[in-house]
């Protein structure tokens, strides 16, 4: 499986993830699944040219998540859309309610053996605080490191906001995705790395070197879409930061940054 990163609307990631057909022989189409289209831009299209898009994995409900689910649907039609519990129960598309994730199975036998031969596992976990339905989409393919796509819940250098949920809870979700395996691969859904190094290095007195250091204000750069843990471990102050009053202090003052 490959992972093709793609930008859209201002500052969100979108991801596209390629399946190679189980045989050279077979003219049968590259499968492809698109996690969190919230716009099917034009660099989309053409990276589903003579492709087939099998599904749709969402990570939540907001609009710049889900805004080009309807445009691939139609092109698409058979395409499976799969959505958390809470946000299946709130989302329509085309008139139709997506499958929730214990629906998963509906995917590893319907779609083609390319994707069945791959050992695939996805699996999604629920992360809620930005939103009650948030979850983190974890996929793994054999012993390869594991792909989390982690939505609004965690960005490079830093963490989202709470919309639904409360700050004790998304401080319960950070502690869940920190203990998953240091060499996962995590998939952030908006480019928002640079503000948040701007927003640290401004505290970084008050914050002190436990949370913030120069060597990890040095590290931020502008297009990241995704960071192994082990590195956000090291840096993000957000997964630094050991008690919840704390974490509700400062996921705070970044709200009003
Ligand atoms: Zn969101």
């Amino acid at each position: 499986m490959k992972v093709k990163t793609l930008r859209c609307l201002k500052d969100n990631w979108t991801f596209l993830l390629h399946f190679p057909s189980a045989s050279a022989t077979t003219s049968s189409k590259e499968s492809v699944v698109s996690i969190d289209p919230g716009e099917v831009t034009d660099e989309m299209w053409s990276e589903l040219k003579g492709r087939e898009l099998e599904a749709i994995l969402l990570t939540h409900h907001h609009h710049d998540h889900v805004g080009g689910v309807e445009a691939l649907l139609q092109k698409y039609p058979s395409a499976l859309v799969f959505a958390s519990d809470r946000d299946a129960t709130r989302l329509k598309f085309l008139g139709r309610s997506p499958h929730n994730f214990s629906e998963l199975g509906l995917l590893t036998t319907e779609l083609p053996a390319a994707l069945s031969t791959h050992s695939m596992r996805i699996l999604a976990h629920p992360i809620p605080g930005h939103t009650e339905g948030q979850v983190a989409i974890e996929i793994q393919e054999g012993t390869s490191p594991a792909h989390v796509f982690v939505g609004d819940t965690l960005f490079a250098f830093g963490c989202g906001r709470c919309f639904e949920g409360t700050p004790d809870q998304l401080f319960e979700s950070l502690q869940f995705l920190k203990s998953l395996p240091a060499d996962s691969l995590l998939y952030f859904g908006h480019d928002y790395e640079l503000r948040n190094m701007e927003f640290w290095r401004t505290w970084q007195e008050e914050a002190g070197p436990e949370l913030v250091t120069q060597e990890a204000l040095a590290t931020a750069t502008s297009g990241r879409a995704c960071a192994r843990l082990d590195f956000e471990l090291q840096r993000n102050p957000f997964l630094k930061i050991r008690d919840v009053e704390s974490f509700r202090l400062w996921r705070d003052r970044r709200n009003h940054f």
